[in-house]
């Protein structure tokens, strides 16, 4: 399946995100695209309310195109827009459980610094959103967050670190693409993009897939998605997502590298640039991780199970944001 468009990957990734911090935009807007599959004509209505109430600053920088004919999906990625001008945010989007800790499901209070991750975030965020005296304001950003990072939970990368910024600092050649290191130390491809966004986009290659309606269609074909049941995304529901997530990093995402990273030190988990932990970008490049088809053939049945997930998860959550009188 991926051998046939191996030549025609480095086009396809040249023009693709750099952002690095969640599912890329066709990602996050698949998850939303499973979720409305899911959910009640009057859930969408209710969530469609309460975006249109208070919409996005016009100002903001966004870094995906709009959507013009779905509001819920046009903010899919807000939160990694909102990062850049709220920082404080941007520990909302992970949790970083050393990959040396293991299973450990100990390690997920212990990770969570003063409740800044993902798990904490999720579960503050519907507080807000079921609250009946917060502003409109407050409220659309709760529920934005909810639509964003209840799919960065189903990123595996979102869920570990190996002393490398999820991964950020493990640079990889993506096919035919070698990584590049550019004048803040970063490397491109690295290892979190590939999952983020560079299997999608060969996957919708691939599959013909032409936008993230089709990737939506084409993960609910390849699944068994059924009918939702409203739930609250509760502390331990989330924790459970995100130990899930953890696991498939450890397996997957690292353990079917060709070559396996050494365990970095538990310690090194709030880097500023891959030059930190010992210039760990430039340690890793010289692993020489070279991903093509039998990476790919491993890693793109759980990112679209993951997306799947996700979608099933938001539209229980929405449900339970708006049950219905
Ligand atoms: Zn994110």
């Amino acid at each position: 399946m991926f051998r046939t468009i191996a030549l025609s990957v480095g086009l396809l990734i040249s023009a693709g995100s750099t952002n690095a911090f969640a599912w890329g935009c066709d990602g996050h807007r698949a998850i939303v695209f499973v979720a409305e599959q899911l959910l009640s004509t009057a859930t969408i209505n209710a969530v469609k309310t309460v975006l249109t109430a208070s919409p996005v600053d016009a100002a903001l920088k966004r870094f995906c195109d709009p959507v013009p004919s779905d509001i819920i999906a046009d903010v899919a990625s807000w939160a990694d827009d909102e990062r850049d001008v709220n920082p404080v945010t941007g520990a909302w989007h992970f949790i970083n459980v050393p990959r040396s800790v293991g299973a450990a499901p100990s390690a997920y209070g212990k990770y969570c610094l003063n409740g800044d991750c993902i798990i904490d975030a999720i579960v503050a965020q519907f507080k807000t959103l079921k609250k009946t005296s917060v502003d409109p304001t407050r409220k659309a950003d709760a529920l934005r967050f909810i639509i964003h990072l209840v799919g960065d939970v189903h990123q595996p990368l979102h869920a570990i670190t190996n002393g490398d910024r999820g991964a950020n600092c493990l640079p990889v050649t993506y096919f035919s693409q070698a990584p590049q290191e550019d004048d803040k130390g970063n490397f491109a491809p690295n290892l979190h993009r590939v999952w983020d966004a560079d299997l999608i986009r060969t996957l919708m290659a691939a599959q013909h897939l032409a936008d993230a309606r089709a990737l939506a269609a084409y993960i609910v074909q390849h699944g068994s998605t059924t009918s939702v049941v409203a739930q609250a995304p509760t502390t331990s529901r989330v924790k459970s997502w995100a130990r899930a997530s953890n696991a498939l990093a450890r397996t997957v995402a690292y353990g079917r590298l060709p070559v396996n990273p050494p365990l970095e030190p538990a310690a090194a988990i709030t880097l500023t640039s891959c030059d930190d932990n010992n210039h760990v970008g430039r340690r890793m490049a010289k692993l020489h991780e070279r991903l093509a088809d039998g990476y790919a053939q491993a890693s793109t049945p759980v990112i679209v199970r993951q997306l799947r997930l996700a979608g099933e998860r938001l539209a229980a959550a929405l449900e339970a944001a708006f049950p219905a009188p």
